[in-house]
């Protein structure tokens, strides 16, 4: 049986940045992905925003991995030569009960560290954005999109500099914890051979299946398993020119952002991700949804034509807490939490994922470490 230093399940844009960090840290390391290629679920199905970090409860991982991993990704991205555009972001308000919702944004925003934001009148927001209705927004300039593929592909290339290998069509379908050695039973999703591989370190970044992969091990108690639950986000598409420079989202709806509109790095406009309890993944997209998209952007973008949205794409956030729940925090389960040496599950990482992505990958290094 073959045996590494550490195992990553899942080549999305955090187990990539996981096995980054371990491999250039001196571990032999091989991520394991189900998929034929890399970063094909929830990392390249998303908003491709890299957030400031204004809607976290103060003192939440999301919090402070989204403020530090902001930082670092901006900084990795230059160095890196990965495409990203720092454009900016305005939340707006249109009515005065919402009016006083920026401010109580700003508030938790400056309490987990985001300083840079400004309250603008409805004179100052439509000048930056003439195609605008609001009645405030916040400006929020530290807010920015990124090529989530070209992050991927840097990280991937990263990792394999430092001698890290990517396994394709390897699906990780069950394992022991013995003798302080996780042996994985993994599938070739091609030939559907069975083959075993034992590390000493697993990072399960397994996404939507996480909770299944961590259920999977045995040894590991099931009591520290969460349910993941499944909201889809669809995103609609508006052809032509874009009608504003910066990201417009509307004040937040429970469970989610709201329907916004974020910008891509070729000026194209797409709206969403809506908020749409699933009980299994299912990426299909339809029209249904149209009229609740229209409503809700009409509300910032009157001019918006009745018959310009498309369907495009939709991607599934996992879950740690159900409708109408608060929403929960990223949950980074390490030997401190479970009690298994050498084990870091990584459950519930939905937005800001992304932007997090090297921060998380430090704090499941420190996990590892400790
Ligand atoms: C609609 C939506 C919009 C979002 N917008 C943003 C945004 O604008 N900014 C932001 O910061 N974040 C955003 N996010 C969050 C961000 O996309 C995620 O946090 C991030 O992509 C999660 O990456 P991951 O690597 O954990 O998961 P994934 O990308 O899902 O990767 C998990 C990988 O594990 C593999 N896998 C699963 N099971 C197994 C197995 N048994 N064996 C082997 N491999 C397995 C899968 O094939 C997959 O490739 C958004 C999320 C959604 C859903």
């Amino acid at each position: 049986m073959d045996t590494v230093d550490c195992i990553v399940v899942g080549a999305g844009v955090v187990g990539l940045a996981c096995a980054r960090k371990l491999a250039e840290s001196g571990l032999e390391t091989i991520i394991l992905e189900r998929a034929g290629a890399y970063g094909t679920e929830t990392s390249s199905r998303n908003s491709e925003v890299v957030h400031a970090g204004i809607y976290y409860p103060t003192g939440s991982l999301k919090a402070r991995l989204c403020v530090t991993g902001r930082a670092q990704l901006y900084d990795y991205a230059v160095r890196k030569g990965v495409p990203h555009h720092r454009c900016g972001k305005l939340i707006v308000a249109t009515s005065a009960a919402q009016d006083a919702g920026l401010a109580a944004i700003a508030e938790r925003a400056a309490a987990c560290g985001v300083t840079d934001l400004s309250l603008l009148d409805r004179a100052e927001a439509q000048r930056m954005e003439p195609a605008l209705n609001c009645t405030s927004a916040l400006l929020s300039p530290s807010t920015g999109i990124i090529d989530s593929h070209a992050l991927m592909r840097a990280l991937l290339g990263d990792a394999e500099a430092a001698g890290a290998v990517l396994s394709l069509n390897s699906e990780v379908t069950g394992g022991q914890i013995r003798e302080g050695l996780f042996v994985l039973r993994t599938r070739d999703t091609q030939t559907g051979e069975d083959f075993t591989l034992a590390a000493r370190h697993l990072v399960n970044a397994a996404g939507l299946w996480a909770s299944g992969v961590a259920a999977s091990l045995d040894g590991l108690p099931a009591r520290h398993v969460p349910q993941t639950r499944f909201a889809r986000g669809s995103y609609f598409a508006v052809p032509g020119r874009a009608a504003f420079s910066r990201l417009i989202y509307p004040v937040p709806e429970p469970g989610g952002l709201g329907v916004h509109l974020t910008l891509d790095l070729g000026g194209n406009m797409r709206f969403g991700p809506d908020v749409e309890w699933i009980d299994s993944i299912d990426y299909r997209t339809s029209d249904a949804r149209r009229d609740h998209f229209v409503t809700e952007i009409r509300k910032y973008w009157p001019a918006l034509p009745a018959d310009a949205l498309a369907p495009t794409y939709c991607g599934i956030r996992p879950k740690l807490s159900g409708p109408g729940e608060p929403a929960a925090d990223f949950s980074i389960q390490g030997p401190a939490q479970h009690g298994v040496a050498g084990l870091i599950n990584l459950f519930g990482i939905e937005s800001p994922g992304l932007t997090a992505s090297l921060a998380i990958a430090d704090e499941v290094a420190r996990g590892l470490a400790r």
